[in-house]
Parts: structure tokens; C-alpha cells; sequence
């Protein structure tokens, strides 16, 4: 092993990459090997330094998104917060009754119009033939007359 597979194998190590029983042939090198002791110590540092900025980051990314989900919410919440008042639909639905009551009544009136003016329709054939009867009555009992020069004559 020299120097440069220890170094491959300490990024191994600082990933938990390297293969369990490897790490003693990595540590029996380090101990007796100065530079890649410091390698060690300086990639260690790095992994360290590299960790705790990408949990800074997610951490902060987290944060961001809780804040975008956060401000999402107050949109709608806006429109939530103002719904439109019951009695505002309560209102509504009594009109859109009415007006379905208003129109049911406007056709049956109508109907019942339409009747009447056929009942009135009906009287009013039965008076004018009651009428003509009783005028025809009236016209056959009347004597005939007849024009002369003489007085005149009624003719039974
Ligand atoms: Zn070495």
C-alpha cells in the first residue's frame, strides 16, 4: 500500500465506503505515516466542514420552503378570511324560490285564465242560443202581416 491508495482510502473511510476490515490496514498506515495522518486530519475537516453547510443549507432550504408553503397559505387565506356571508346565500336561494314560485303561479293563473274565458266563452254561446231560440219563439208567434191597401188585417 502506498501513500496515494491511503489517501483514496481515507475519502473511503470519511464516506463509510471503505469495506469493513480495510480500516485496519488504513489505521496501521496512518499510524506510522505522518503525511497521511494530516491528510486524514485536513479531508476529515473537509467532510466536517462540507456536512455542516449542506445541513445549513437544507436546513435553510427547509426554512425557505416552510416560508413559501407559509406565504401560499396566506394567499387563499385572504379569501377564506372574507367568504361571502351566509345570509348572502340564504338570500339568493329565497329569490331563486320566489322566482320559481312566481312562475308556477304565473302559469297556473294563466291556466286558470284560459279556463275561464273558455266557461265565459261557453255561457255566452248558451245565452245567444237560449236568444235565437226564444227570438225564433217570439217570431213564430207573431201573426203574419199582411201590406194592402186596406186596413190591417190580422191573419191567425
Ligand atoms: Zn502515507
Amino acid at each position: 500500500m502506498n501513500c496515494e491508495d491511503i489517501k483514496l482510502m481515507i475519502s473511503e473511510y470519511l464516506d463509510d465506503e471503505l469495506p469493513k476490515g480495510k480500516d485496519i490496514i488504513l489505521f496501521s498506515h496512518l499510524s506510522g505515516c505522518t503525511e497521511c495522518r494530516e491528510e486524514f486530519k485536513h479531508q476529515n475537516l473537509i467532510q466536517h466542514t462540507v456536512r455542516l453547510n449542506r445541513r445549513e443549507v437544507s436546513g435553510r432550504l427547509e426554512q425557505r420552503i416552510f416560508n413559501s408553503i407559509q406565504e401560499e397559505k396566506k394567499i387563499p387565506a385572504k379569501w377564506i378570511a372574507r367568504p361571502v356571508p351566509a345570509y348572502v346565500n340564504y338570500i339568493l336561494g329565497l329569490i331563486i324560490v320566489m322566482i320559481t314560485l312566481f312562475s308556477f303561479l304565473q302559469v297556473s293563473s294563466l291556466r286558470y285564465d284560459l279556463n275561464d274565458i273558455r266557461a265565459r266563452y261557453d255561457t255566452a254561446i248558451d245565452r245567444i242560443q237560449y236568444q235565437s231560440r226564444q227570438m225564433d219563439l217570439i217570431m213564430n208567434n207573431v201573426p203574419a202581416v199582411r201590406i194592402t191597401g186596406q186596413p190591417v188585417k190580422i191573419i191567425n
